[in-house]
């Protein structure tokens, strides 16, 4: 965005390769659009259709169909066609930023390496572990919330046919006590949106206690405890275990035939965050730095995609002037960053703890005699 009004701009990333393109699902909101429109990306082929939502019962029948056109599509595909639109020479992989130094009329940047660049503004769109915002807001971090998403691709040939047939190019649910599941299509690893080259897309929330259990989900194959999630084909082999036995005992059968043919399922701890402050004299935090809304809001890439682009408009709006568009641009994304956080809790408390907070069918028998 900050290119497409005449600023020269670089992009400073931790990791020393490629980012990894296994990341998963993504729904694709009009704020993505309309960033990929305003900058010149193509928005001719961005994802799959679903042109409806069903919700299961549990003998995995259809308990009510719903027509909503929905387009979904995938981090990788997102993120390849943001990246083959960006100079590769102003992309600069390797750099972790450690620190950063205000000097009045310019900001500068430290790196882990001992190289350094000053610039006119500084964006932290560094993530949920932003080192930005831990320099200037050391005391906002991210909360877990009571629960996890397990998560899984699976490719359109390798599913059950009658699954696949009742899955396709469909936003389909199962909804069950303190838990539910979800799926869609989404473009292939190789961002093909071509059928039979797609993948199913699956994101399941499930309740672990913070401090007795979340910290064996989220010890991995190598027995390494990592910070929120864990990727795929890192699970360590008891917890994946213990997860596809759980699918067996609780989900429709149509989910359980999607688990079952998921080779590496992934978890992510669900997160709460939100600062108080985007914006400190010449850095402006933005996306999963400032504000992480639950996943139920879908709405993570679409907040980010939003920020740029009103953050793009402050600076025209005010000539370019840092130190007047940021002040001007920031209420309006605190206050949207806000409504996420609080309309993801909403969802996700109602789902997830109407009953308390047991796992259904799982040492819970009170909850399941309650239901
Ligand atoms: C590999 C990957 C896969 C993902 N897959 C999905 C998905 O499948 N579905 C979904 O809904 N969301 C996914 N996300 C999250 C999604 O991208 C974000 O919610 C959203 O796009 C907002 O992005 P962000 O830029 O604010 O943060 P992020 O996407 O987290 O990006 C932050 C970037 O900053 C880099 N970084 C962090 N600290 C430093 C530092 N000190 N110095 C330099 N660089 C640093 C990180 O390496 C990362 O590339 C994924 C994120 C990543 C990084």
């Amino acid at each position: 965005m900050l290119r497409s009004i005449g600023w020269s701009v670089h992009i400073y990333e931790r990791s020393d390769h490629d980012l990894d393109s296994r990341g998963g699902g993504i729904v694709l909101q009009p704020d993505v659009i309309e960033a990929f429109q305003r900058v010149g990306i193509s928005d001719q082929a961005l994802g799959v259709v679903a042109h409806e939502r069903y919700y299961l019962n549990s003998d995995g029948s259809i308990a009510q169909r719903m027509p909503m056109r929905q387009m979904l599509t995938s981090w990788n595909l997102l993120y390849g066609s943001m990246c083959r639109h960006f100079p590769s020479d102003h992309y600069h992989c390797g750099k972790y930023l450690t620190d950063i130094q205000p000097n009045g009329e310019q900001v500068t940047a430290i790196f882990a390496d001992g190289t350094r660049d000053t610039a006119d503004l500084l964006i932290g769109a560094d993530g949920p572990n932003s080192t930005v915002r831990q320099r200037f807001l050391p005391d906002a971090h991210y909360r877990y919330v009571g629960y996890v998403a397990y998560r899984g691709l699976v490719n359109e040939t390798e599913l059950d046919e009658d699954a696949a047939a009742l899955f396709t190019e469909r936003f389909v649910f199962y909804q069950f006590p303190n838990s539910h599941i979800l799926q869609y299509v989404i473009p292939g690893e190789n961002e093909s949106l071509v059928p039979g080259e797609r993948r199913f897309n699956w994101v399941w929330y499930v309740n672990y206690d913070e401090a007795t259990e979340l910290p064996r989900i989220l010890t991995d194959k190598e027995n390494k405890r990592r910070d929120y999630s864990i990727p795929p084909g890192m699970l360590a082999p008891a917890v994946e275990q213990e997860m596809r036995s759980y699918a067996d005992t609780v989900l429709a059968p149509p989910f359980q035939k999607l688990v079952a043919a998921t080779q590496e399922p992934f978890v992510q701890g669900i997160l709460d965050l939100g600062v108080p402050q985007m914006t400190f004299g010449r850095v402006a935090l933005v996306g999963d730095a400032a504000f992480i809304p639950r996943p139920h809001t879908a709405a993570s890439t679409a907040k980010a995609a939003a920020n740029a682009i009103a953050l793009a408009d402050a600076l025209v709006k005010h000539n370019h002037n840092v130190i007047k568009a940021l002040p001007a641009w920031e209420p309006s994304q605190l206050a949207y960053g806000r409504q996420l956080v609080a309309s993801g809790q909403q969802l996700g408390d109602r789902s997830q703890f109407s009953y308390g907070t047991s796992r259904f069918g799982e040492n819970s028998d009170t909850l399941q005699q309650r239901v």
